[in-house]
């Protein structure tokens, strides 16, 4: 999602809820040009010549989103739009910059496009797990010292693709992970007993790679990885 500075959300959040939904009706179905939109609908005439951008990317869209959802309806935009949190849309944009980027980057495999707000929903949701996560693992790896931003994802232990929508934001179901040990994990590589010891895949050459094999994990302050989550991965990957 692109920058959207407090001026910029303002402006979004006074706009009236019909004129919002006009405005994402004529981007995402009819394709019509930011530039176009604001000359059709008068409440959009003042500012800089932003103002249709704002509305579109306060709502998770961007450029890619143009004229992809050709059944959509004006009263279907709007009833969504009633049931979007517009302050938890505001603390998104407002957040840390780095913490964002990462969470925008996400990619919904799943019902893309089936359900337009479906998407930042899931952005959303997956913004706030980020955040529950850095903070539950004091914005550090589980597994090592690691605590560049960057470099720490969340690592889903039921995976993303088979887990539902509840499974997909539960804190108990990820695991804030450096990049390395997030693909190990994910790979099956590593894993974890109940009481959290690291298990070794007998398949992998740690030794060869340079990975350490003497790792411990770091208990989160709250929400412990799951056990039944846990077994699931387990038993995916053959360490029972
Ligand atoms: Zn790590």
């Amino acid at each position: 999602m692109a920058n959207l500075d407090r001026r910029r959300i303002n402006f979004v959040k006074r706009l009236p809820i019909d004129v919002r939904a006009q405005v994402l009706y004529l981007f995402l179905k009819e394709g019509i040009s930011n530039r176009k939109t604001e000359q059709l609908i008068d409440a959009l005439n003042e500012e800089d010549g932003w103002q249709a951008w704002s509305v579109i990317h306060f709502y998770g869209f961007n450029s890619k989103s143009k004229a992809r959802f050709p059944t959509l309806t004006l009263k279907r935009i709007k009833d969504s739009l009633l049931n979007v949190n517009v302050e938890e849309l505001e603390e998104f944009h407002l957040a840390n910059s780095e913490e964002k980027e990462l969470s925008s980057k996400i990619v919904f495999t799943e019902n893309d496009g089936k359900d337009v707000f479906r998407t930042i929903k899931g952005r959303q949701g997956q913004y706030k797990l980020r955040k529950a996560l850095v903070q539950n693992y004091r914005s550090k790896c589980g597994l090592c010292r690691i605590n560049d931003p960057k470099l720490l994802i969340t690592s889903h232990i039921k995976t993303w693709s088979t887990s539902s929508a509840n499974e997909r934001i539960d804190t108990t179901n990820a695991i804030l992970l450096c990049k390395l040990h997030d693909a190990l994990f994910e790979y099956g590589y590593i894993s974890f007993t109940d009481n959290y010891e690291v298990l070794y895949s007998l398949d992998y050459d740690f030794e060869g790679q340079g990975i350490a094999k003497d790792i411990t994990f770091t208990k989160p302050v709250r929400d412990f990885p799951s056990s039944v989550f846990l077994r699931e991965h387990r038993l995916k990957h053959g360490f029972e």
